[in-house]
């Protein structure tokens, strides 16, 4: 059973139905469904969407190709940051998550998964540990047998299942239900986006703008639609900001000129809040669970992390529990082969990224960073492929690269 359809869970879902695996997809919403999310994702995640049969659709039907995204740092100074392989440029992809979603969870019913949507889960089946007969201590995370949940029309049902993989998101009720959440102290941040109509974006690339107190990213969407995305410092008392519009509106003074653009168009959407959007887990499989995309962790959307990390997670998350699945005849035990997985596959690029979260954080080193980009175009190239997903992230954390990149 997987619960979330978003990216992470139509993915791994529609993995596991194909493999042969009775699957049943749960889903709190109805689709197409708006998600708070920039949009933006590099050319790292085609080969999953091109796996998956989604890829033909974009730019005939879903969202459009971008060059890249040119970083303003807080100074004015810019840097368009391009993909490039053996193969000649390569392009980001601006994908409306309405449309993308759906589209995934099409794919996920087209492979044979049951799909149920407005079927909100609000509790998870666990084991007894009282019942734990071993010798040892009880484990400190119960197995999970099944879910209870509540659909539409406000039945409640229980639902057994050999596995539970919690794709649910920045708030997974499986995650909190077992205990694994861990916050994390910095960043803490509110992310707000909307949607914008007829403003004038003659550009085919999406815009980073990095100020003194955190960045907004603005993108083209395809049929006169920009995506437009606030990150700020999330403050003690949220509610001081009023509402997540009022918010959005206070926090684009910050961007005078780019503000003045948008008010040549209109708002589309409500503006969506979401903070603090930083979370980890303590673990992210075990008996009768597993965790994929942002339920097993976020930090901060600056580098388009997310939608690839839900798209190739759900891919190791789909190998890990169809061995489990296979391997057991009760509850499906995820072992730590699948975390250690997880860390060869993120483990380096989670480090990059916060080491340029303390670039984002301190104007003057944003500044200085991005000089640094336009004085070096090979080095720069290679940085913009690692933050695309083109490249192994290992490169740009090389002492040697960094120091050739960063040094006066
Ligand atoms: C402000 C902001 C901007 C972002 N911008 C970008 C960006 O530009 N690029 C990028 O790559 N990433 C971005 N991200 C991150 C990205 O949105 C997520 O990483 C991505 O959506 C994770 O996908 P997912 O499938 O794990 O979860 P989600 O897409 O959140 O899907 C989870 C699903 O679970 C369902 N669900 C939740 N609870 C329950 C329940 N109790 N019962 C049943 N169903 C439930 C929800 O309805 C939802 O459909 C951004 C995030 C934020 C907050």
């Amino acid at each position: 059973m997987v619960v979330g359809a978003g990216p992470a869970g139509s993915v791994t879902a529609a993995l596991l139905a194909e493999a042969g695996h009775d699957v049943l997809l749960l889903d709190r919403a109805r689709f197409p469904r708006a998600k708070p999310c920039s949009e933006y994702t590099g050319p790292g995640s085609e080969a999953v969407l091109a796996r998956l049969g989604v890829l033909p659709l974009v730019g005939h039907g879903i969202g459009q190709r971008l060059r890249g995204m040119e970083i303003h740092a807080p100074n004015g100074a810019r840097h368009l940051l391009q993909y490039r392989d053996h193969a000649g440029p390569r392009s980001g992809l601006s994908l409306p998550r309405a449309d993308l979603d759906a589209a995934l969870l099409r794919t996920a019913s087209a492979r044979g998964a049951e799909i149920r949507e407005g079927f909100r889960v609000g509790a998870l089946q666990l084991a007894d540990v009282s019942d734990h007969v071993d010798n040892g201590p009880p484990p400190s995370v119960p197995a999970v047998h099944g879910v209870v949940g509540r659909d539409a029309k406000g039945g409640t049902h229980a639902i057994s299942a050999r596995l539970v993989v919690g794709a649910d998101g920045r708030h997974s009720i499986v995650t909190r239900a077992l205990g694994l959440g861990r916050p994390v102290r910095w960043p803490r941040r509110l992310g707000l986006v909307s949607h914008y109509r007829d403003v004038p974006w003659p550009i085919d690339h999406g815009e980073m703008r990095v100020s003194q107190h955190g960045y907004i990213g603005v993108a083209p969407l395809g049929n006169g639609v920009l995506t437009v995305g606030l990150v700020r410092p999330l403050p003690p008392r949220a509610r001081s900001l009023g509402s997540p519009a009022a918010a959005l509106d206070q926090a684009l003074r910050e961007y005078p000129d780019l503000a003045a653009r948008l008010a040549r168009g209109r708002r589309v959407r409500p503006v969506h809040g979401v903070g603090p959007m930083a979370h980890a887990v303590r673990a992210c499989g075990g008996d009768g669970y597993l965790l994929v995309g942002d339920a097993a962790g976020f930090l901060d959307p600056f580098t388009g992390e997310g939608i690839h990390r839900a798209l190739r997670g759900a891919e190791i998350a789909a190998a890990a529990a169809d061995r489990a699945l296979r391997a057991g005849s009760d509850a499906a035990a995820i072992g730590a082969e699948y975390a250690q997985t997880r860390r060869a596959l993120f483990g380096a690029k989670e480090r990059l990224t916060a080491i340029i979260q303390l670039f984002v954080h301190a104007p003057a080193l944003m500044n200085y960073v991005v000089e640094r980009l336009n004085q070096r175009p090979v080095l720069a190239a290679q940085f913009a492929n690692v933050l695309g997903d083109l490249e192994p992230p290992a490169r740009a954390l090389r002492p040697a690269y960094l120091w050739a990149l960063l040094k006066p």
